[in-house]
Parts: C-alpha cells; structure tokens; sequence
C-alpha cells in the first residue's frame, strides 16, 4: 500500500496489486479529517491509519463509505466515535452484501482438506478467489459499524471553508453508489463507479445510470479522481471505463441476439484493448448485467456469487489465461 498526495488537503492509499478486495481509501485533511472508505480487513486498515497518520495531526473525525460492498466499510470499527456517512441505504444493505461471516467461514473452508477438495469439485471459482484472498486478506475479528449519519441526495459539509459534496449516484456500479467531489481543490473521490487498470464488477444498477454518472464526473471536470480501485487519474480515467462499459455492452447484444448465454458470450468477447487490465475474465460480471437488462429484469435482481466466480473461473480457462479476481 502507499501513500499519495492528490490535491493540497486531499490523500489516497493505494493498494498497488489492484486485485479483487484491493480498495483504496481517501483522506480529506480538513475539519478534523475525513477518511473516504476503510479498506477490506483490519491488518489493510490499521495500514492506511498508519499511512494517513504521517499528514493528519489526530484520528478523524467522520468517514465517509462510498458505498456498502465489504472491501470499503470492513474497517470502519476502528473509527471509533467517528460520525460514519453513507447513503441511506447502505446500512440495511451492507447487512445483506457485507456480512464478515461468510467471508471468515470461506477462508476458513479453503484451508482444511476436505471442504476444500469438495470446494474443488462443486465450485472451482470459489475456492480459486479464496486461495487469492488467503494471499492478502485475514477477515478476523471483523464487525459491521454501520454509518451513523444517512442521507438522501446530496450531503455538504463545510471544512475549515471548504466545501466537500457527496453526491449519491446509485444505483449503477452498487445501491449505495456515492462520489465525493471537492470543487475547490478539483477531486473527485469516486468509489468503485471508476475502476482503472483492472476490469469493474458492477452488482446492483443499470448501465444507463452508470454511464450518465460516468458523464457527471467528466461535467464535475476535476483535476484529479481517486477511483475506487487502481491508480489515481485525470477524467481520462472516466472516459475509459466509459468506453470499456458500452464495449462489453454492445459485444453482449450481439450474442444475445444469437441465442448464446452470458456465459458463452463471455468466452468469446474479445478482451480487447482491456486485456492488460487485471482480472480480464471478470468481464462475465458485466455480460450477465448486460443480460439481466435484455431480458428486462429488474436492476436488483440477486446474485448468486458462487456461480459468478465459477463463471469468472471459466472464461479464464477457455481464453487461456492465469485466473485472477
Ligand atoms: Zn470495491
């Protein structure tokens, strides 16, 4: 993880291997401090403290969870009698995406013989994104500290003058989808509506509110985004992943049209310009989305996780490449 200085009050960590759960997190050195989203386990938050600790003079005051997915609140209780805020959403939702016992049980699984030769068999993804997971992460001890302060459109806060908005967006890349902007010093925190250099996984939302959100950020014209994962960038950032959305869109209609499933589809897209970008074969992710809204199926519609990362597994296999998450 390292450390950057974006704008003159504002600062992100970076996890550098920029693979699935390597989030980053942003400070805002103003008001007593803001903390933009906390990382996927405790040993990575206690990491960005440390880092964050070298500029800000005490712990901060509020956080700020961009959205409810595990890999942005799993460090929030270590904030303690910071004002957390989030999306009105987020708390009930975070109940549903982010519960910390399924992840600990999972690691867990993968590490005895025999859940794990039955992982192998019934689902090779998942026991593939655990033992990936097991490399970096140790989810232990991890408790949800929901946000204390919710809001509905936009929220402003005024620090030391300076003014920060967040601004909800959702639901496109997740329900709870906030971007942080500091008109001022031109940065845009983003959370995971900008992914860069690797591949975005998108859950709950459409492409279209995606997309007009994406447009909004190029319009806010900051100098500088910290997207959610991956290095910092300029609007660059958003025009990409603009494009890479309406590619895989496109790509996907055209297989629709041919009667194939996501999954077959996902095997044939080509990757593109997109294919130095970590974790390629989670395209699937953004085929079946795609999918899901041919087939007019409301933007909410569940998940079933195993089955995406076996279907992740699977297109790595066909194309031939490492799998990675
Ligand atoms: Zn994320």
């Amino acid at each position: 993880m390292k450390l950057q200085q974006v704008s003159e009050s504002c600062f992100a960590v970076l996890n550098e291997k920029n693979r699935v759960c390597d989030a980053n997190s942003g400070l805002i050195n103003l008001g007593g401090g803001v903390v933009i989203d906390t990382q996927s386990d405790l040993p990575h938050a206690r990491r960005m403290i440390e880092l964050f600790g070298k500029v800000w003079p005490g712990m901060p005051r509020r956080v700020v969870n961009t959205h409810e997915d595990s890999d942005h609140v799993w460090g929030n209780q270590l904030f303690e009698g910071a004002e957390i805020i989030a999306h009105r959403t987020v708390p009930d939702r975070m109940r549903h995406v982010a519960d910390p016992h399924e992840s600990q049980k999972l690691l867990r699984g993968a590490e005895r013989l025999l859940p794990r030769l039955l992982l192998k068999a019934i689902h090779p993804g998942v026991l593939a994104i655990a033992k990936q997971l097991q490399q970096d992460y140790d989810f232990s001890g991890i408790e949800l500290a929901f946000p204390t302060t919710v809001f509905d459109e936009r929220h402003v806060l005024n620090l030391d003058g300076t003014e920060v908005h967040l601004i909800y967006v959702g639901p496109c890349h997740q329900v709870g989808d906030t971007i942080v902007h500091l008109p001022k010093e031109r940065v845009v925190f983003a959370g995971d509506v900008i992914f860069r250099q690797c591949t975005p996984m998108g859950w709950t939302g459409t492409y279209e509110k995606w997309l007009q959100t994406l447009d909004l950020i190029i319009w806010l014209d900051p100098e500088v985004i910290v997207p959610g994962h991956g290095p910092v960038c300029g609007i660059e950032g958003a025009m990409e992943m603009k494009a890479y959305l309406e590619y895989v869109r496109e790509e996907s209609r055209r297989f629709f049209d041919r009667g194939l499933t996501s999954l077959q589809a996902s095997k044939r897209i080509d990757f593109g310009p997109y294919a130095s970008w970590r974790g390629p074969a989670r395209l699937y992710a953004n085929v079946e989305r795609a999918y899901r809204e041919f087939r007019n199926e409301p933007a909410d519609a569940a998940w079933d996780t195993a089955k995406t990362f076996d279907a992740v597994y699977s297109v790595a296999r066909a194309k031939g490449i490492a799998v990675e998450f």
